[in-house]
């Protein structure tokens, strides 16, 4: 902090006595031996306090501290002079120009002492500017009141906040702003926290003079004299009005659905925990229905997302009026419905309410210049039977809508405990599987294929087996679905086409050296992005002539994304690879569209060849596809050949190859080889 000290006298010898005295003080002393010269130090240097002789040459003393006040109003001004002179100074220190008059000859100490206090008085003037700024200029509220209470003074934010002009309130008590909305208890607790503690902050609804009501953020001091008796009390108080709203509307937020404005998954979960605490009390059952709507992702896909939002938004409004007094509708995101039924007499009541949302989903919605059919999978589950806390009956909820989607979508389904079993042999199989994956529990077997011409082994499909510890041998259809959703068909998959290749080129060099070897690919396996390069990197590791693989795809697999799989075949047909199409027949292409397709070989699906001897139908079928696929080149391989009377059928209708087990079954490396020995070579 600036200190600085003019000594103004025309005798050197007092100057000289003078900053001796204040030398040891530290402050910036300053000194001039007339009022011409001080006016001219003054002019380059701020001071707080001044010292002046009275009787001087040309300015006496008053009169330099007179300027000196106009220059620096908040300086602290003194003279010191001889008794004489006590005259002409009063009327300067009465007009306020001059502080104090200190005589000569002086005491030290109390010379000291008073320029001491004169800076002391001139830091406080300094506070107290800044305070009253603050007390003018604050958004807060003040009111200081005395010991009784009596308000005494109040800012201008006080009558900005409350309405009330500073005459309205003066001299009345605080209570004038009460807004009758806390009771008696609540101003005792705080009376006897301002008698205990000397303060108290809490939030307080008040009353504007408008009569409006609005919260406040108070906070009350008790300020006690030199003896401990209560002299004034000051209130400081911010409207929190604003602030409230914003906690209002985040609070909306994080309970609402930004798009449909329904409540959210943590609003549901809420609201189902007081549900079932409310059904535990008067034995009421109730029910959730978990929604997700059909196909969603594909609208999304092809319109884009702002017809999505479009169509979610329409949907949530149909849903709402299927709601009853009570219900909650909940959007747990994506295209997830959640309905709450609090109240339930029996499934009968459930089944209604379903109808009623079937009934409002039906309409096509419009969504700008397309015209869309809505249908949702359902999943229900309720209290008690299904469930006693949220986690439990949201899970089985959604079992039973996880089932309504494989039973074809576009229906309801009541959860089951069946459900939770299959759940948790997923979850048993799941974990099994990744143990088997690296313990060698994964064995690939053999099924031959026979040309029908020559009767020669051609080749051999490779089909997976699981050797479980204690299920014994498990067959690809009870792990590749569980495989596919968990993604581990990647590793599974590229195992099998590894082991299946390293084996085949085996045999090759064992002098069967025109094996082809088939392996198949599930879609999950066809869309992985990794696949192109597992394929590359197993040709180069196993050696294996890319002419005598074959890879076995189902119609499904390569419709689902026509184009792009377009691409993919074409990349390795380029390598050499042979291409076939599995259980031809029962998906949805038809032969000329696959025609288009680089595929070399058609496999009949075993459904049409088990009944080509005993069904004019699959006679008829199996005939025409045969004929067909010649016309396109294609070789046909008839699966599933279990009679004789088969084989004669397809013999006589031209088909190349067969496979089943009229020939034999999958076959361990060790029966297959030992099969290829018994047989002429190819
Ligand atoms: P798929 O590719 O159509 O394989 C033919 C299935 O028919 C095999 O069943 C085979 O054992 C069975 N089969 C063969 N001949 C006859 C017969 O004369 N009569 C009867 N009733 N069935 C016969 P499997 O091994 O249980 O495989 C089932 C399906 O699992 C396969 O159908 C294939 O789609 C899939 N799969 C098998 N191995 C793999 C694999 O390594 N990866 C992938 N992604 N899928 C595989
Ligand atoms: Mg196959
Ligand atoms: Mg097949």
């Amino acid at each position: 902090m600036n200190r600085t000290l003019l000594l103004v006298d025309d005798e050197a010898s007092i100057l000289h006595a003078l900053v001796r005295l204040f030398h040891s003080e530290g402050y910036n002393l300053l000194t001039a031996n007339s009022g011409e010269e001080a006016l001219r130090l003054l002019a380059n240097n701020e001071v707080q306090v001044v010292l002046s002789d009275q009787r001087m040459p040309q300015m006496t003393g008053v009169e330099l501290l007179a300027k000196v006040k106009d220059l620096y109003p908040d300086s602290v001004r003194m003279v010191l002079s001889g008794y004489a002179e006590i005259t002409a100074v009063t009327d300067a220190v009465n007009k306020g120009n001059i502080y104090k008059f200190l005589f000569k000859p002086w005491d030290n100490d109390l010379l000291r002492a008073n320029v001491r206090e004169a800076f002391d008085r001139f830091d406080l003037t300094q506070q107290g500017a800044q305070f009253s700024k603050i007390y003018e200029n604050t958004v807060e509220g003040i009111i200081i009141a005395d010991h009784g209470t009596l308000i005494r003074a109040v800012n201008p934010a006080f009558s900005i906040i409350t309405g009330y002009a500073p005459e309205e309130v003066i001299g009345k008590t605080p209570a004038l702003l009460k807004s009758g909305n806390h009771d008696k208890a609540f101003y005792q607790e705080m009376w006897s926290a301002l008698e205990q503690h000397g303060k108290w902050t809490g939030e307080i609804w008040n009353k504007r003079k408008s009569g409006e009501i609005y919260p406040e953020w108070l906070n009350i001091t008790v300020i006690r004299d030199s003896q401990g008796s209560v002299s004034q009390y000051v209130a400081l108080f911010s409207d929190i009005t604003e602030h409230k709203r914003n906690e209002e509307r985040l609070r909306y937020q994080a309970y609402h659905d930004g798009l449909t404005d329904l409540p959210n998954r943590l609003m549901f979960g809420e609201n189902l925990e007081l549900t079932i605490a409310q059904a535990e009390r008067t034995g009421q059952q109730a029910a959730i229905l978990l929604m997700d709507l059909d196909h969603f992702k594909f609208v999304n896909d092809t319109l884009g997302h702002d017809h999505g939002d479009k169509l979610l938004l329409a949907v949530a409004e149909r849903l709402k009026a299927t709601l009853r007094k009570g219900d909650t509708l909940a959007r747990m995101g994506g295209d997830e419905f959640t309905l709450l039924l609090p109240q339930i007499k029996d499934t009968d009541e459930i089944a209604a309410v379903i109808k009623k949302i079937v009934t409002n989903l039906t309409t096509p919605f419009r969504v700008g210049d397309d015209e869309l059919t809505v249908t949702a999978s359902i999943g229900i589950s309720s209290y008690p039977q299904d469930g006693t806390t949220p986690e439990e009956l949201l899970k089985n909820a959604d079992s039973a809508l996880y089932q309504a989607k494989e039973a074809g979508r576009n229906t309801y389904i009541f959860f089951t405990a069946a459900m939770t079993a299959r759940a948790k042999e997923r979850i048993v199989v799941e974990n099994e599987l990744r143990h088997a994956l690296s313990s060698g529990e994964i064995e690939v077997f053999y099924q031959p294929k026979m040309r029908i011409r020559d009767q020669r082994i051609t080749g051999m499909e490779a089909l997976v087996r699981w050797n479980h510890p204690s299920r014994g041998l498990v067959g690809p259809k009870d792990f590749i679905a569980i495989a596919e959703e968990t993604g581990q068909i990647i590793p599974l998959g590229k195992l099998v086409l590894e082991e299946a290749c390293r084996q085949t080129v085996e045999w090759h060099r064992q002098g069967w050296d025109k094996l082809r070897v088939a392996v198949n690919l599930s879609a999950y396996q066809f869309r992985d992005e990794g696949l192109f390069d597992a394929i590359t990197h197993i040709l180069e590791q196993t050696g294996i002539d890319p002419h005598l693989l074959e890879i076995e795809l189902t119609e499904s697999v390569v419709m689902h994304d026509a184009e792009a799989s377009i691409e993919l075949l074409l990349m390795l047909k380029r390598m050499g690879i042979g291409l076939a199409i599995d259980d031809f027949g029962t998906g949805y292409s038809s032969l000329s569209y696959l025609k288009r397709l680089p595929f070399d070989t058609l496999k009949v699906d075993q459904s049409f060849v088990r009944d080509v001897t005993t069904d004019h139908h699959s006679a008829e079928l199996v005939r025409t596809i045969i004929g067909m696929a010649h016309g396109f080149k294609l070789e046909v391989i008839a699966e599933g050949v279990e009679t004789q009377e088969q084989l004669d059928f397809l013999r006589k209708h031209d088909c190349d190859v067969i496979q089943g087990y009229l020939l034999a079954k999958p076959l361990t490396a060790r029966e297959f080889k030992l099969l290829l020995g018994a047989r002429p070579e190819p």
